[in-house]
């Protein structure tokens, strides 16, 4: 009797449980449920430890506490300040306690007369009787044994959390006889002292311990992590086996001539990542790098010399932006730093002629463009800087040998693809570059099929800037004074306007409000410009202008200056309504000034709330200018669905492994993923597990996986 595979789960519909009609497959269905695999790998979101029962009698005021109860009666109240008040009296067999909720008028119809509850709360003594404020409450049905899986419930899904685990417990008592697939192989889960898949799944919805709970989720969350590390790891050594890439000569003049030219020495950082970069342009198969490093880091020096690299081998390169104003900045600065460099050409009566570098967007157009689109074709032209206009069908290249790509958020799978289609089978060496910092275990979750590399100091002497909150209108007079200050002193600031949820319009709206207000009143007498997205290209080029030439003291503008301004002299950026932007957001925006010779100041606006108790994403940003730390912050305040979004979708997310939590077991997915992929490149000899990995990704992932 074999043991029964992922596969074969997802083949039984949960109609064939008890109890499971036309209605009830209907409201699983609605929460994502119609097969056994499915309803097995639906977790538990808590487990209430009955162990720690305590009875109403022994409550003690003012310690929390656990306690059973059933529902007595339930009453809603508005209360005088417009707050939603639900009074509930519970009782147990040894007595009885009232809980009060505001403001969550839907526990009126959550908790009916008769419900059995668990709560967790402190109950305090209130007019004489014991009472618990909004505590925790988990329903628990006709659930027995000493720890009770609570799942998720959705109001409209009609589903109740005992009938959850009765289903479960069900389908885990069909499974007993033959048991389930371990696909882990067992030197891993010997390794890592891992309990089997079997064990794991009955243990994290029917424990008997929190103990052995931890222990479940612990394989489960192993599992899942593997999942994810195989799809890459698989993905990545298909590419290095599968594509040939070009052998640059990394120690070519032109390259020891651009350092030396370089008015700096390079940080300890830059020379490791150099080094780094080197060793992968030299092989022969084709590097795919993410270079990490905050803002001013100096990832475009790096970038030139890898683009030249290419170019002194007879090879061009290629550097593409997410925005026109993006490639035209970088066209300009990469001009101004390759200014009077010459390449090798044999052609040449003097064997070099100067390096040529163009722009390609969008808005290059006729004669300008068709120029552009011969020179990368017959080989003239050995740098072009540009938009995705780089990868569009008419362009086509002599031959490609390098591509820096700025900010990996923009660029996916689909345009590496199309990139490769321009140069016959031969792949060039591609560099991603961002300056949005995630954490380690996050970058080898989403960025897993790419090699890392981090920029973790920045150049000396740069003045560090300072980080103010400024909470309430009170504090916000101090902020107008110091830009007042700021601009006597001939200085420049930026304020960046509230985001207004998703509407474009909405936030418009408060920009040109913003800006008539301040130019009226707190900014009155200085010169104000308003930039935002709704005007047109050449209105925001003409602001810009007039901002950089020092024709403006003050720039107005919604959150479109958050990638690409650079204006030395603007020393003050003041972000309003601070607390409704992310913490990676607020980083970038802040990277807008401390660019030039003099000390640099955010403020951060609030209005005051004195409910919130404190703003952690503020606080950060006040105590730190370092990106990988506030991306640490980041990820442990949101949690990493937002991070996950971006990468597999599908049955392949992680439900119970977190890459905060499990960090370590990160690292060690990863590095299982290596050895088993290293040690049997198709997955011939792991089956179980390739057939998984086909069950749980989606088609484009199976595809590197049919490959191997
Ligand atoms: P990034 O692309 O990471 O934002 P850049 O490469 O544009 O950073 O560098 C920002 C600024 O710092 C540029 O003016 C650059 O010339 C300068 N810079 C880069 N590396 C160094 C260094 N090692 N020492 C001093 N200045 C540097
Ligand atoms: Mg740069």
């Amino acid at each position: 009797m074999t043991a029964i595979a992922f596969r074969e789960l997802a083949d039984i519909g949960v109609e064939r449980l008890r109890g499971v009609g036309e209605k009830k497959q209907a409201s699983l269905a609605a929460v994502g449920i119609t097969n056994l695999l499915e309803l097995l790998t639906t977790y538990p979101r808590r487990w209430v430890d009955r162990t720690n029962e305590a009875r109403l009698a022994d409550l003690v005021p003012g310690e929390e506490a656990l306690v059973l109860v059933t529902v007595r009666s339930v009453t809603k109240r508005t209360t005088r300040n417009r707050r939603t008040m639900v009074n509930v009296n519970v009782g147990d067999g040894s007595g009885r306690m009232d809980l009060v909720f505001f403001n969550q008028p839907w526990r009126e119809r959550q908790l009916r007369e008769g419900l059995h509850i668990a709560l967790f709360g402190k109950a305090d003594i209130y007019r004489g009787g014991l009472q618990m404020s909004n505590p925790v409450v988990d329903l628990i049905g006709d659930r027995t044994g000493r720890i009770v899986p609570i799942y998720s419930q959705s109001e409209k899904a009609r589903i109740n959390t005992w009938e959850m685990a009765g289903w479960v417990e069900e389908a885990l008592r069909r499974c007993r006889d033959r048991g389930i697939v371990d696909s882990l192989p067992a030197t891993v889960s010997a390794r890592l002292g891992l309990v089997s898949r079997f064990d794991a799944l009955t243990n994290i919805h029917l424990p008997d311990s929190i103990g052995d709970k931890e222990m479940a989720r612990r394989r489960l969350a192993f599992d899942e992590l593997l999942r994810v590390q195989l799809v890459l790891v698989l993905r990545k050594r298909t590419m290095e086996r599968e594509q040939s890439g070009i052998a640059h000569d990394v120690g070519g003049d032109l390259v020891d001539r651009f350092y030396a030219a370089f008015p700096h020495s390079l940080t300890g950082a830059q020379e490791r990542v150099i080094a780094e970069i080197n060793n992968d342009l030299a092989a022969a198969h084709p590097m795919h790098r993410l270079l990490q490093g905050d803002v001013g880091s100096g990832k475009t020096v790096l970038a030139v010399a890898m683009m030249l690299a290419a170019v002194q081998g007879g090879h061009q390169a290629a550097l593409m932006a997410p925005t026109e104003v993006l490639a035209e900045q970088h066209a300009t600065g990469v001009k101004v730093l390759l200014d009077g460099v010459s390449v090798p050409d044999p052609n040449n009566l003097f064997g070099d002629r100067p390096l040529r570098v163009e722009l390609l967007t969008n808005r290059v157009t006729g004669s300008d463009r068709k120029e552009v689109i011969a020179g990368l074709a017959d080989g003239s032209i050995d740098i072009v800087i540009g938009t995705h206009a780089l990868i569009q069908d008419a362009v086509d290249y002599s031959s490609l040998g390098a591509v820096v790509v700025d900010e990996q958020h923009r660029f996916g799978v689909e345009q590496r693809a199309a990139l490769r289609a321009k140069t016959d089978g031969v792949v060039p060496d591609m560099l991603v570059m961002t300056a949005t910092p995630i954490p380690r275990t996050a970058a080898m979750t989403v960025y897993g099929d790419l090699d890392v590399s981090v920029l973790d100091e920045l150049p000396p002497g740069r003045t560090p800037i300072t980080t103010h909150w400024a909470d309430g209108p009170l504090m916000e007079t101090g902020v107008w004074a110091d830009v007042r200050e700021e601009v006597a002193a001939g200085r420049q600031a930026y304020v960046v306007c509230p985001l207004i949820g998703e509407s474009e319009k909405l936030e418009v709206a408060s920009a040109e409000e913003t800006f008539e207000r301040l130019a009226h009143d707190e900014l009155k007498g200085l010169r104000l410009g308003l930039l935002h997205g709704r005007l047109s290209p050449a209105e925001k080029e003409t602001t810009m202008d007039s901002f950089r030439a020092g024709e403006l003291d003050v720039l107005v503008a919604t959150t479109v200056i958050e990638v690409g301004v650079d204006v030395p002299n603007a020393t003050v950026m003041v972000i309003l309504d601070a607390d409704r932007f992310g913490i990676a957001q607020l980083h970038q925006l802040r990277g807008r000034v401390g660019r030039g010779e003099h000390a640099s100041k955010c403020w951060l606006v609030t209005q005051q709330d004195e409910e919130a108790e404190g703003n952690p994403r503020v606080e950060a940003l006040v105590a730190t200018t370092d990106g990988f730390e506030l991306a640490e912050v980041d990820l442990d305040l949101r949690g990493e669905g937002t991070l996950m979004s971006t990468a597999q979708k599908g049955r392949s997310d992680l439900r119970l492994a977190s890459l905060r939590r499990d960090r370590k077991l990160v690292g060690l997915a990863r590095e299982a993923a290596f050895e088993i992929v290293d040690d049997d490149p198709g997955l011939v000899r792991h089956s179980d597990l390739a057939d998984e990995l086909a069950l749980m990704f989606s088609e484009s992932d199976e595809e590197f996986l049919s490959k191997g």
